[in-house]
Order: structure tokens, then C-alpha cells, then sequence
């Protein structure tokens, strides 16, 4: 026979199951709202090139093709489009790599200064095309440091394509690295572009998110690069930091892991190397 004290925990434990169902059931729907929302986004940011993709297509077939001229120059834009296409078809592959855990990581130890070189040379010539610098701020030895190299290039390819993008003409991008602890290191993008206005900054690494809308997409982007360099960082426990001045330029940082130290190595001659 049950007690009053035996059905008071009876009646606590029903509530306390029931509120359990209630919480699984509104993250579900939440779920499920995140999901509609992604799915909305997704086809949105398709549409545009498609659009144009397909405005030249029709154009050409109503008679544009004649003119070898013309024709060039609307299936060169036509390609461009394509590529845009691609372009977004790979970050959304990339996010939801990211976002349900798929993606693996392949870390190992490399020198972060040569990395952030071979991304300048691979972003020259666009940041040229705005007479942008981009340069370390002072020369640095081989800095070691225990990551997955592909990813930190994505995320540095990222942060410096952003930088020229939203950059002003004859700006300049400035890297710096600098020792945060005993075994983290912090590397630095600067910017001298147009800057972020602050109600913006706790909404940049969301993915879709954008600043100006219309302007940024001139620019090309998908508005997932942010959101895929913080995951990406996240993967590696890192973390990434902004700071931005309106008008006058934006500073993206990231942490990482250096490698385990390994002594000098003593040359022939007996000379430190
Ligand atoms: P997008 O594809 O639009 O560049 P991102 O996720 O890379 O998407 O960036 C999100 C938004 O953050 C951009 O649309 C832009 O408004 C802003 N942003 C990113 N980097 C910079 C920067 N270096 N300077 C100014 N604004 C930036």
C-alpha cells in the first residue's frame, strides 16, 4: 500500500518526467525550425546565380550568340556564375560536414609562418587587383605549431579573402603572431577596411549572416566563410577573437596549439641552428 510520502515522490517523479518530454519535445521543434531556416537560406543564396546563370543562357539563345563579341562575353559571365555556384555548394558541404561531426581532423606539427606565406602567394594577385598589401609585421623564425595544416590554411584563406573583400583600395592586411602562454600561440589578421559596426560583431559567426547584404554579396561571398572558420577552429579547441572599428578597420585573431618542443639541433660545424 502506498503511503502519502510513497505518492508525493510519485507525483514529483511524474512531473519531473513529464517536464523531461516537454524540454525533448521543444528542442525538437527548435530543431526542427533551425532545420526549415537552414533549407530557406540554402535556396535563397542559390537563386541569384541561378538567375543569372540563366538570364544569360536566355539572352544568348534570343539571338545574342550571333555576335562573337557578345557571345564571349555573356558565356564568360554565364561560367562566372557556375563557379559562384560551386563555390557555395562547397562551403554548405563543408558546414554540414562540420556541423554533424563528420569531419575529421589530420593534425600534425608545421611551421605557421610558411603556411601564412604560401596564403599570401595564392591571394596575391586578388588583393592586388585592390593595391592591397598583405605582409607580416616584422620577420619571424619557423613557428611550430600542432594543428591540421589544410584547415588553418581554409581559415586563414578565409579571414585574408575577407579582409581584401571588405578592404578599402590601397589598404593593407598585416599578420602578426604573437605567444599567448606556455603552449598557445595567438595569430593576428589585420585590416585597415571598412570596419564593423558593434550591434554586428555577436552575429558574424553566424552562418548566413551578413552586414550589408547587398553589398557583400556584389563581393561575392555565400555568408558562411565566418561560420566555417569558427567551427573549424572549435574542431581544434581554438578559439577566434574580433575586433573592429567602424571606418577604420577589423582585427580577426585565432589561437593555437604549438608543437612540442624539440631541442636544436646541432649542426656538423657545432653551430645552434
Ligand atoms: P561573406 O561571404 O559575406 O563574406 P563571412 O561569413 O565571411 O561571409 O562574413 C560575414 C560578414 O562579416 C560579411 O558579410 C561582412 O559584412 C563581415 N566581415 C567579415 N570580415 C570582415 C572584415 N575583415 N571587415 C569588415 N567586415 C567583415
Amino acid at each position: 500500500e502506498m503511503t502519502t510520502t510513497d505518492m508525493a515522490t510519485l507525483s514529483r517523479e511524474v512531473a519531473k518526467f513529464a517536464e523531461g518530454k516537454k524540454l525533448e519535445i521543444e528542442a525538437l521543434q527548435l530543431r526542427d525550425t533551425y532545420r526549415k531556416e537552414f533549407m530557406g537560406n540554402i535556396s535563397h543564396e542559390l537563386k541569384t546565380p541561378l538567375f543569372t546563370v540563366q538570364g544569360y543562357i536566355e539572352t544568348l539563345l534570343d539571338g545574342a550568340m550571333k555576335d562573337k563579341k557578345v557571345r564571349k562575353k555573356y558565356l564568360a559571365r554565364a561560367g562566372k556564375g557556375v563557379d559562384r555556384l560551386i563555390y557555395i555548394v562547397k562551403d554548405l558541404d563543408m558546414i554540414t560536414k562540420l556541423e554533424t561531426g563528420e569531419l575529421s581532423l589530420n593534425k600534425e606539427e608545421f611551421d605557421i609562418v610558411e603556411l601564412i606565406q604560401n596564403v599570401f602567394d595564392l591571394l596575391e594577385m586578388k588583393a592586388a587587383k585592390k593595391n592591397i598589401t598583405l605582409s607580416l609585421d616584422k620577420h619571424y623564425p619557423p613557428t611550430m605549431v600542432f594543428a591540421d595544416r589544410d584547415r588553418i590554411q581554409q581559415v586563414l584563406t578565409n579571414l585574408i579573402v575577407n579582409s581584401i573583400k571588405y578592404g578599402k583600395n590601397d589598404g593593407a592586411t598585416e599578420i602578426s603572431i604573437e605567444d599567448l602562454s606556455k603552449n598557445k600561440i595567438i595569430v593576428r589578421v589585420n585590416d585597415n577596411g571598412e570596419g564593423i559596426e558593434k550591434k554586428h560583431i555577436g552575429r558574424l559567426f553566424e552562418r548566413f549572416y551578413r552586414v550589408d547584404k547587398s553589398g557583400s554579396r556584389k563581393e561575392g561571398g555565400s555568408g558562411l566563410g565566418l561560420s566555417i572558420v569558427k567551427h573549424l577552429l572549435e574542431a581544434h579547441n581554438e578559439r577566434i577573437y574580433v575586433e573592429s572599428t567602424f571606418g577604420v578597420g577589423s582585427e580577426f585573431s585565432f589561437t593555437l596549439k604549438k608543437a612540442k618542443k624539440t631541442a636544436p639541433v646541432k649542426s656538423k660545424t657545432g653551430v645552434l641552428q
